[in-house]
């Protein structure tokens, strides 16, 4: 399911296929007709993530907000022979004579103005996967808080980008007690969950699937640093997750089976509206 990784991952894809020259903007499905009319033709500025938000700018400051939610999927594909049929319920299609992007089953796909665009950012918290991110806010939230990490983890307005994937298997990487009040958690706790989403996460955009294992992180920043991962990246389209490393986690899904460090079975229980998973044995740290 996409989480931060994805929609920065897909901001990469639409700007090199469609940034700097117009596009052809439709919606197919029909659902988006009256603004995908009013995009029609206008040069494509840039695509930029900020969370699971995705801004595309178009030429005269039109903006583009797109948001996938838990089954929506963008995919940007060439198109050799310059033709590519709709199959499906394609609410957006971005084409050009080489590239065709097509969006099905958002939860958001609507024009903003600029100011809206602006609010929008305003009430997300920092993304890990952008520069110019301030941990200290989201610390700040998290400090005053009295909600559980595990929750406060999957509230945009404190963190944006981290789904529940990440959010289970980071508590996990750093044995943090999943239930502990927001204004129980260490300073150097949380400073450490940044540290590691900010490395983390650029790999979940290189390889286009979420890796947190500790053998499968390794040989991805292997790969990255050689230059190696470059394939794997252009390889991914967006309509499936990367599939370069063998699906697997540390607690994600795997409900009564035994933990991987102690053996103790892992537990489940819904926290923010999505399952929790976590090792009652492991993660005692705050
Ligand atoms: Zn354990």
């Amino acid at each position: 399911m996409p989480e931060g990784h994805t929609t920065h991952a897909l901001a990469g894809r639409l700007n090199r296929a469609f940034a700097g020259s117009p596009v052809a903007v439709s919606s197919p499905q029909g659902r988006f007709g009256d603004g995908a009319a009013l995009l029609d033709g206008l040069t494509l500025v840039e695509a930029s993530a900020w969370g699971k938000h995705l801004f595309v700018e178009f030429a005269g400051e039109r903006w583009l907000d797109v948001h996938l939610g838990l089954i929506g999927t963008f995919s940007v594909t060439g198109m050799p022979d310059g033709h590519a049929p709709v199959t499906g319920q394609v609410r957006l299609r971005l084409l050009n004579h080489r590239w065709v992007a097509d969006l099905r089953g958002p939860t958001v796909c609507a024009l903003l103005t600029p100011d809206k665009v602006d609010q929008i950012r305003d009430r997300l918290g920092p993304d890990p996967l952008r520069r110019d991110a301030d941990p200290d806010l989201a610390l700040t939230r998290i400090s005053r808080s009295a909600r559980p990490i595990a929750e406060l983890l999957m509230d945009q307005a404190v963190l944006a980008g981290v789904g529940n994937v990440y959010r289970c298997e980071v508590l996990f990487r750093h044995r943090v007690d999943p239930f502990r009040p927001g204004r129980e958690i260490r300073a150097a706790t949380w400073q450490a969950i940044w540290d590691d989403l900010v490395a983390l996460m650029p790999l979940g955009v290189a390889f286009g699937q979420i890796l947190t294992m500790d053998d499968q992180v390794g040989d991805a920043l292997v790969e990255v640093a050689d230059g190696s991962s470059a394939v794997h990246t252009e390889a991914v389209t967006g309509a499936r997750p990367g599939d370069r490393f063998e699906r697997r986690f540390y607690l994600y899904k795997r409900t009564g089976e035994p933990c991987r460090v102690c053996g103790s079975r892992v537990r489940t229980q819904l926290v923010a509206g999505r399952n929790l998973f976590w090792c009652g044995r492991c993660q005692r740290r705050r």
